[in-house]
């Protein structure tokens, strides 16, 4: 499902790709904004969803950047109507990494909403031009959204951001399957009681990307016990090959 996408350019060498459903919701977007103001709302709405979707693709370059540092190879970020996932080809043991990687995704989003903060004129600092009025919607928009964008991902519900964060945390003290379990266990207390609830409030959507995390998260586990059955597997046998002595060489029978 992944693989209906588009790629748009590279940047550092990693590809940025669009998911044919992100096309779709941009679309979404544009007839909401033009049924509520014709060209003028068509324009804005889509203005205001590719400047969100920078945003995001600002965070998930944070991430990928950081990872490229410790020779983390970054093939692609796709973008989805959900967000944007960065794919690596692996997710480094060392929990520091880890830890530095994740935390410099929401870091992105604080660092933009400080620089909006810095720039605009929000509303109570005197500027009432109608003009500017607009833009100023834009940014302080923009300006709340990261600081909402910054805050979600640091929910520690495992395998988003503040769930990695947990893990490589728990990690640096605990075994790593067992910091993984711990992550995805606090994860689950946190997704059911959401799911219930969103689905009690009625938005689907919300509980599709929740039930999806779930998911996500528990896959993940099992991915790593995976891993570390093959890992103890393989030690177990070299072990068993470096205690047995070398076989005895056949007599020599001389005829
Ligand atoms: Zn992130």
């Amino acid at each position: 499902m992944l693989g209906w996408s588009i790629n748009l350019f590279r940047i550092r060498g990693i590809r940025i790709s669009l998911h044919f459903s992100f096309l779709l919701m941009l679309a979404y977007v544009c007839e909401e904004g033009w049924q509520e103001a014709g060209m003028t709302g068509l324009w804005w709405s889509a203005a205001t969803f590719l400047a969100f979707f920078t945003c995001v693709v600002l965070h998930e370059l944070g991430h990928s950047l950081t990872a490229m540092r410790f020779g983390v190879h970054v093939r692609r970020i796709l973008l989805m109507p959900i967000g944007g996932m960065a794919e690596f080809d692996r997710i480094p043991r060392l929990p520091s990494q880890e830890f530095l990687i994740t935390i410099a995704g929401p870091a992105v989003n604080f660092a933009i909403a400080a620089l909006l903060w810095c720039v605009i004129d929000l509303p109570g600092r005197g500027n009432t031009d109608a003009a500017s009025g607009s833009i100023l919607d834009l940014g302080t928009t923009l300006l709340v959204w990261n600081i909402w964008m910054g805050i979600f991902n640091l929910l520690p519900a495992f395998p988003m951001d503040g769930g990695r964060i947990l893990r490589s945390i728990l990690a640096m003290r605990l075994p790593y399957l067992r910091a993984t379990y711990w992550a995805v266990t606090v994860a689950k207390v946190i997704m059911v009681p959401a799911i219930i609830w969103e689905l009690y409030r009625g938005r689907y959507l919300v509980v599709a990307i929740f039930i999806f995390i779930y998911l996500a998260g528990e896959a993940e586990y099992r991915a790593v016990l995976r891993r570390e059955l093959e890992e103890a597997h393989w030690r177990e046998a070299l072990l068993q090959h470096l205690a047995t002595p070398p076989a005895e060489e056949p007599p020599v029978i001389n005829g």
